[in-house]
Order: structure tokens, then C-alpha cells, then sequence
């Protein structure tokens, strides 16, 4: 495949205004609708199993997925002992992932189920979601042939419930794409799901003891996962103190040298200023904070919008949010469906509720009462100085500056120690470029949204406190998983 090059494709995907391919999805759909999910180990020996619970919906209380058994501490170490390296050529590497690729996009149905189901997705996001797990397939497949190095050994793979098969497949593609054997936990939250696409790498022709799924929670599964010595590497995306303990803990116990990518939180700005185009800023505000329910760490988290035009363009974008549907996201019309659990929504609402008493609240929308939603809301803030902490959910803060203090801005953004996603507004061509040269983020869109980067087109990734890299979906992103073998210098 032509990877970085005029003919480099992305995966095809559905569109969503096409009568025909909504019926297509609405047929595939359906008989996932209630179906019940049996989740537990998949390892090379026979799992024993631990702890079980029921999985339920967060858009519909009373519609319960399944049991998940997660993976007990001796599963843990039979399938430690079990890990390998995966030991095939390149070429057959990359037909097997290829070959999961294509498993992925003829299980449209039960994916875009299942990720409304567990995940709240909406219809919108659980395309873009296999898109991009699709496109992550491929794309490493794609450079698994001209790998300099080879595989370190054995990757531990921890993967969020935002992108619950985006970058759980991800991680593993990229791990398994330069040789090396995948001990994958997923979300306690969406452990259906990585399941689910875990068989379908498994039926393309991985290994079951070179791909081993193991659900469970952080403090058991995940602690022993990334402190054993015959772990060789670990990909992370999740909160930046769970990255830090993960990596006193591989400081700790693994060999030197052995690599963490981590891809954490940020704290997003975007600056609107007074030349910007109102309508399409107020578009792609709106996209940027609440799609998903803010729950993407490259969310908007607080907007500048330039003193001149604040007045009317905070009166616009109100009145755009009062249009935005939230509800149930298995259907077409919602735009905005629940947060993950009840644990954030009651963290979320509680953020809120002091927001409310300090007398912080512009505008805000009301949220349905069954499930665990929260209505986004917009909050005044001086700066975003007064962002104490991520809060990962459809809250967005707004401030206003003068044109003077543009520069000031850029350093209080840079100030966070975060440096993920940035968003410019503007149409004065010097802007563009005196902003990109002084702000620290790693992904900067300019007239646009700023979520949704694209493998391939956009390496997403952050600096400082939002992530180690490599950029995921980028070039570089596969020679972490690889061991560099050069000789070092003579002194
Ligand atoms: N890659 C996603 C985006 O560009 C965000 C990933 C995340 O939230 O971890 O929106």
C-alpha cells in the first residue's frame, strides 16, 4: 500500500445521509439490539476466571449486555507465562492484520451495536470510531514490511473506554504489526467490545497465545501487568496520574529501557478571534466540546473568544446549543448521548453544581432523567487558569480577551503543562502562523474542530503532560514497539 503517498486510503466508511446505506445499518443493527454478550478471558491456557458482574447500558438502565467474568490473578500469570513474541514473518503479520481489518468492517452491525449499547456512542461516533480502528489496522499493517528492528518481546496494552475499540486496536495493531505478543486490558467499562474485536483478530489468524484479552480493573490486573519483568513494553492511553504510576511501577520492575507510550489528558483551548467566521466557529465549537459528551481527551475545554465580537457570538452559539439533541444514542436524531457511568456522572455534576453556586453558569441544556446523562453546560471563566483539573465531560469554559493579549493567552494555554489539541478561528493568514509557532500542542486545527484526528492525515498525540509519544496513526508510531540494535558509539 501506497502509506504516505497520493493514493493512501482511508476506510470507506458509511454516510449517514445515504438512505441506503442508514437502512443497511439499521438492518444490521437490529438483531444486536438486545442481544446478551458472555465476556471472560481469552488465553492460551483455560481461564479460571474472577470476579463476574453485569454489564448495563448508561443510556438505558434497565437494558443489561451481559456477564463479564474478568480475568482472576492466576489467569494473570498463566497467561504471562504463556506470552511470546509473535513469531512470523512481516509479510504474513501484515496479511493477518489486513485480513482483521476487512473481519472489522463486515461486523459493522454488532460493532455500531455494541458501541451504542456499552459505550453510549452515537451513531456518528461509533462510525468514526471503526473507521479509525479500521484505518489503524491497515495503516501498521501497511509499514509492518520495512520495520528496521525487531520486536522488543511482550507488550501490555491498557486501553480507555472513550475509544474503546479505536485505540484498543490501536495499541494492539501496533504491537502486533512489528512482531511482538499483546496482553490487552481493557476498560472496566466497555470490556464487550474488546472482546468482541479481540475474536475477530484472533478468526483473521493472530495467535490466541500472542493476543491474549484480559478484563479486569487497574489495581489488579493492570498493577500486574506492568510490573512483571517478562513485560517488555507498555502502551497506555488514560489519565496522566494513572501514566505516572505505571511508570514508577515499570521503573521499578521491568528491565531499563523498556518503553511506555502514553497518550493522557489535556486541558484544550480555542481561540476565536474577531475575523472568524461566526457560523462556522459556533459549528465547530459545538463539535469540539460536546460530541461524544466531551469524552475525548482532545475536547475543547476552554474558548477564547475575542472581546469585540463576544457578545454576539456567546448569543449564537447558545442558541445553536439549545438545537443539540441528547438521548438515547442508538438513534440517528440524538447528537449527544450519556457519559460513561454513574461514578462520572455524579463527578461531573458535582463540578457543575459548584459552578452553579459560585453564580458561573451562561447557558445550559436539561438532561433526560433515565440514564446517566448530563446536559451540556457553558461556564465563565477569567482564563484557563481557573481549570483546576480535566473534567471529562460536555463542560465547556469561556472566556473573553482583548486582541492586545493575544500572546498572553498562548502563554497561560502553554502554561497547563498539557499540550494536546489546540483550535484557532481566524482569517488573517499571520495569525495562523505567529499562533503555531508559540503554542505547545500537538495537534493545532485551524478554522475547523479540533477532535476526530484522521490515521494517516493526522498523527495524534500530545507533549508535556498530555503524552510521551510517538504520534498514534503517524510514521513513527511503530518503531517504539521495535528494539534499535545499532551499536553504540565507542567512547
Ligand atoms: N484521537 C481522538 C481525537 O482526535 C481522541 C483520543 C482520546 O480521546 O483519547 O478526537
Amino acid at each position: 500500500p501506497d502509506l504516505f503517498g497520493p493514493n493512501r486510503r482511508n476506510a470507506r466508511g458509511w454516510d449517514l445521509t445515504s438512505a441506503q446505506d442508514l437502512d443497511a445499518i439499521a438492518k444490521a443493527r437490529a438483531e444486536w439490539e438486545t442481544a446478551s454478550f458472555t465476556v471472560a478471558p481469552l488465553m492460551a491456557g483455560t481461564a479460571k476466571g474472577g470476579a463476574s458482574h453485569t454489564a448495563q447500558n448508561p443510556a438505558r438502565p434497565g437494558d443489561r449486555l451481559g456477564t463479564v467474568t474478568q480475568a482472576s490473578p492466576e489467569d494473570v500469570q498463566t497467561a504471562l507465562a504463556a506470552a511470546h513474541p509473535w513469531g512470523t514473518d512481516a509479510a504474513s503479520r501484515a496479511r493477518i492484520l489486513t485480513q482483521a481489518a476487512d473481519l472489522y468492517e463486515d461486523h459493522f452491525g454488532a460493532i455500531f451495536a455494541i458501541l451504542a449499547r456499552e459505550a453510549g456512542k452515537t451513531q456518528a461516533d461509533a462510525l468514526g470510531e471503526l473507521r479509525e480502528a479500521v484505518d489503524f489496522l491497515r495503516y501498521y499493517a501497511g509499514q509492518a514490511e520495512s520495520l528496521e528492528h525487531p520486536a522488543r518481546g511482550i507488550f501490555t496494552c491498557i486501553s480507555p473506554w472513550n475509544f474503546p475499540l479505536a485505540i484498543f486496536t490501536g495499541q494492539i495493531a501496533g504491537a502486533l504489526a512489528a512482531g511482538n505478543g499483546v496482553l490487552a486490558k481493557p476498560a472496566e467499562q466497555t470490556p464487550i467490545i474488546a472482546h468482541y474485536a479481540t475474536r475477530l483478530l484472533h478468526e483473521a489468524g493472530v495467535p490466541r497465545d500472542v493476543l491474549q484479552l484480559l478484563p479486569g480493573d487497574g489495581a489488579t490486573v493492570g498493577a500486574a501487568l506492568t510490573s512483571d519483568p517478562r513485560v517488555n513494553g507498555v502502551a497506555f492511553t488514560g489519565s496522566t496520574e494513572t501514566a505516572k504510576s505505571i511508570q514508577a511501577a515499570m521503573a521499578e520492575h521491568l528491565a531499563p529501557g523498556a518503553p511506555l507510550i502514553a497518550e493522557t489528558g489535556g486541558l484544550n483551548a480555542m481561540i476565536v478571534d474577531s475575523t472568524a467566521l461566526p457560523e462556522q466557529a459556533v459549528r465547530d465549537v459545538l463539535a469540539s466540546a460536546f460530541q461524544s459528551a466531551g469524552q475525548r481527551c482532545s475536547a475543547l475545554r476552554c474558548l477564547y473568544i475575542q472581546q469585540d465580537v463576544a457578545e454576539e457570538f456567546e448569543t449564537m452559539l447558545f442558541g445553536a446549543m439549545d438545537e443539540l439533541r441528547l438521548g438515547d444514542p442508538w438513534h440517528l436524531a440524538t447528537d449527544i448521548g450519556p457519559v460513561i457511568d454513574p461514578q462520572a456522572q455524579s463527578q461531573i455534576a458535582e463540578y457543575i453544581a459548584q459552578a452553579r453556586a459560585d453564580g458561573r453558569v451562561l447557558h445550559d441544556l436539561t438532561a433526560p432523567t433515565e440514564g446517566h446523562f448530563i446536559a451540556p453546560v457553558t461556564l465563565r471563566v477569567r482564563g484557563i487558569a481557573d481549570l483546576t483539573r480535566e473534567v471529562f465531560g460536555p463542560v465547556l469554559h469561556i472566556a473573553r480577551f482583548k486582541a492586545a493579549d493575544l500572546d498572553c493567552v498562548i502563554a497561560d494555554v502553554n502554561a497547563t503543562g498539557y499540550g494536546l489539541t489546540f483550535g484557532l478561528h481566524t482569517r488573517i493568514d499571520g495569525r495562523v502562523q505567529h499562533v503555531m509557532d508559540r503554542i505547545r500542542a500537538g495537534n493545532m486545527y485551524v478554522n475547523r474542530n479540533q477532535i476526530g484526528a484522521i490515521v494517516g492525515s493526522q498523527p495524534f498525540g500530545g507533549e508535556g503532560l498530555s503524552g510521551t509519544g510517538p504520534k498514534a496513526g503517524g510514521p513513527q508510531y511503530l518503531t517504539r514497539f521495535t528494539k534499535p540494535t545499532a551499536p553504540q558509539a565507542a567512547m
